[in-house]
């Protein structure tokens, strides 16, 4: 019977003022002992999904990101196609999770919203080859990498426009698997209106790729994570504007934006 499931989604959330965590099946969540990282055992008890307030299904260690990782999206930003992965540092306070509020601020123009893939190191290393590279996956979730673009342009670096408090919406569920099928679809839609649609497969640098890279300059630690970048149709997000990045098999991150 359970040989027969699909592959196990993970997450936290918050039932009647408690913290727990689970395991999503269709539409209830079973709560489990453990954490992602650790061995897991299921309670017999479950929740509603819709009854349940979702948390980041962990804290990274670190948040890697990468730059310009679909060809339409760095033509839309004006960029050249990158020779190699463009990679920077997101701060890890800038996370919350699905249903939080993302705060947008009214002094820094634009905010644009950009859904991406985020991959789960669960084995640490360096120096690793791109073969070896999925055997240091634990799973994949979700991450909304919000943007201040016009500091972004203005700053001539990043660090700013990428980390404000709120800017990383990240879940909510992390689907244990070491690679994600090339052909599923990552779509972004702000307020049901489709903004962005792509299949995996049209990243620049693979997943397996941006792993062995990282790992050439820095140890790649369990609980890391890399946001694998956006494809193109970035736009701007308002007070009151509901944003919802859906990866096939992950589920669906769901952020309202709020002053
Ligand atoms: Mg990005």
């Amino acid at each position: 019977m359970l040989k027969n499931q699909s592959p196990v989604r993970y997450c936290r959330f918050m039932v009647d003022g408690r913290a727990y965590s689970g395991q999503i099946r269709d539409k209830s969540i079973d709560i489990v002992e453990g954490g992602p990282f650790t061995k897991t055992s299921l309670m017999r008890l479950s929740y509603q999904m819709n009854r349940v307030k979702f948390l980041p299904p962990f804290m990274p260690k670190q948040l890697w990101c990468i730059g310009y990782n679909y060809k339409e999206h760095a033509e839309e930003l004006k960029s050249e196609i990158p020779k190699e992965p463009v990679v920077f540092i997101k701060a890890t306070s800038s996370i919350i999770g699905s249903d939080d509020f993302i705060r947008i601020p009214d002094w820094a123009g634009a905010i644009h919203y950009e859904g991406e893939l985020a991959v789960v190191i669960g084995k640490s290393g360096r120096n690793i080859s791109e073969e070896d590279a999925l055997d240091h996956v634990l799973g994949y979730t979700i991450m909304n990498d919000v943007t201040a673009r016009e500091l972004q342009v203005a700053d001539g670096q990043w660090a700013r426009s990428k980390s404000f408090d709120t800017f990383a919406p990240f879940g909510p569920a992390i689907l244990f698997k070491k690679e994600m099928p090339e052909d599923s679809v990552i779509e972004t839609r702000v307020n049901g209106k489709v903004k962005q649609r792509a299949t995996l497969s049209q990243m620049i640098f693979p997943v397996k790729t941006l792993i062995s890279y990282i790992s050439r300059f820095a140890t790649l630690e369990q609980g890391d994570v890399i946001a694998t970048g956006t494809p193109s149709g970035i736009g701007p997000i308002k007070v009151g504007d509901i944003v919802e990045v859906e990866i096939d098999g992950i589920g669906k991150l769901k952020n309202v934006c709020a002053e």
